[in-house]
């Protein structure tokens, strides 16, 4: 799913998607001054130094806002309808855009703003052609 006409963008969050296909959520780190980073840049947002790694991220964080779509999706996510997004802050310094699983109920309305979520990668046709982060209720 490469569409980018920037082969340097890919090389970046190549270890991120990479990361994501295999069930692993991963964030930027830096070297030089230990914070994460997200999404993955060329240089710290903090220190600009250019000394970054990937590791491990928490597989849990708090919910801070999100929205259930029903109507309107973009294009090549019609068949998905409903779907939710959230943000999702992770301890530490990250936050970023992630899918939400559906509650037991099959919808969204157990979720709670500011309530805890955990990393659960989707299955891995989903993870194939589109690796991003999916996190769900605590079980
Ligand atoms: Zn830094």
């Amino acid at each position: 799913m490469t569409s980018s006409n920037d082969a340097g963008m890919d090389a970046l969050t190549e270890p991120y998607r990479d990361a994501l296909r295999r069930g692993e959520f991963v964030v930027q780190h830096c070297k030089a001054c230990d914070r994460q980073i997200m999404y993955p840049r060329h240089l710290c947002p903090f220190c600009y130094a250019d000394d970054l790694d990937f590791v491990a991220a928490p597989t849990s964080g708090i919910l801070h806002s999100f929205a259930v779509h029903r109507v309107g999706s973009p294009t090549g996510f019609e068949d998905q309808l409903p779907y939710a997004v959230g943000i999702v802050k992770l301890p530490g310094d990250v936050q970023f855009l992630a899918r939400l699983h559906p509650d037991a109920e099959g919808d969204w309305g157990q979720y709670t703003l500011d309530g805890e979520v955990v990393f659960r990668g989707a299955d891995a046709d989903e993870m194939t052609a589109r690796p991003v982060p999916w996190f769900g209720l605590p079980a």
